[in-house]
């Protein structure tokens, strides 16, 4: 059975596709078995795994609103060699059509049970709202990983979140935890940035992923390349810590 890890913040360019896309092509290469399913109308993890979102004849669009099944819209990300739901701009007209479905909140959940024993792992990078799209993410998932930047107003967008965790936990999924905080875009020069880290040691203890991703040009060159910054750029030190994230995370699924 996979461990299916929801990518989630609900405020946008914190680093969610970033991590979503590398996090997949790492745990790729480390002879993982990796869903990448993009959750966004935004489509950029699916353009950043070398796929053309306006070419897509099947999306994850038809895949929720029950136009096509699982076989017919997973495809592999020639360049970073892991499977993916792609996604485009259809996926915007879901999020209205799904208020009629049945089961809405569970369609993700139900369209990956099928296919579970497939992976090892399966990554969701959801869209930076808590509409009914990232709540779809956040059902079929096990754990959430939250990138998130150490900046002053970064706590106060988490209680958000995490309160919203709490609700779908509840009400929705029960198997639903908090993997873990992962600081993206660090930038250890900055005192602020130093601060706040700490503040999130101190405050979430072993809830906060030991690997740092810092700042690094290589990773946001990446995508206008199509590719994952781990396979454009695989000794930057962008990708380097992608690959020990991806080792962290198996260490602790393996510790579950
Ligand atoms: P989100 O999916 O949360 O909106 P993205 O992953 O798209 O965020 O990142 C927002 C922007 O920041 C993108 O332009 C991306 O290339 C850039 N970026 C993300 N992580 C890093 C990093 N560690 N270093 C430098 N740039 C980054
Ligand atoms: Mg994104």
């Amino acid at each position: 059975m996979a461990h299916i890890f929801c990518v989630a913040n609900q405020k946008g360019g914190v680093g969610k596709t970033t991590t979503s896309v590398n996090l997949a092509a790492a745990l790729h290469q480390a002879g993982q078995r990796t869903l990448l399913v993009d959750l966004d109308p935004q489509g950029n993890a699916t353009m950043g795994s070398a796929i053309d979102k306006r070419k897509l004849n099947r999306s994850i669009y038809h895949l929720l609103v029950g136009l096509a099944g699982l076989l017919a819209v997973r495809t592999v990300s020639p360049a970073g060699g892991y499977d993916i739901l792609p996604a485009n701009r259809d996926l915007a007209g879901a999020e209205i059509e799904l208020v009629n479905l049945e089961r809405r909140e569970k369609r993700l959940r139900e369209a990956l049970a099928e296919c579970a024993d497939d992976y090892d792992f399966v990554i969701i990078d959801c869209p930076p709202s808590l509409s009914l799209l990232s709540i779809n993410g956040l059902c079929a998932a096990h754990g959430v990983i939250i990138p998130m930047q150490c900046e002053y107003y970064a706590l106060e967008g988490l209680a958000d979140l995490v309160n919203s965790i709490k609700k779908v936990h509840a009400k929705l999924n029960r198997d639903l935890k908090i993997i873990g905080l992962l600081r993206v875009m660090f930038d250890p020069r900055v005192t602020l940035q130093q601060q706040v880290s700490a503040q999130l040691e101190g405050r979430f203890g072993d809830k906060v992923f030991s690997t740092l991703v810092p700042r690094n040009v290589r990773l946001a060159e990446a995508p206008s390349h199509g590719l994952p910054g781990v396979v454009y750029d695989p000794s930057s030190r962008g990708a380097q810590a992608y690959f020990a994230f991806a080792a962290e995370l198996i260490e602790r699924v393996r510790a579950f």
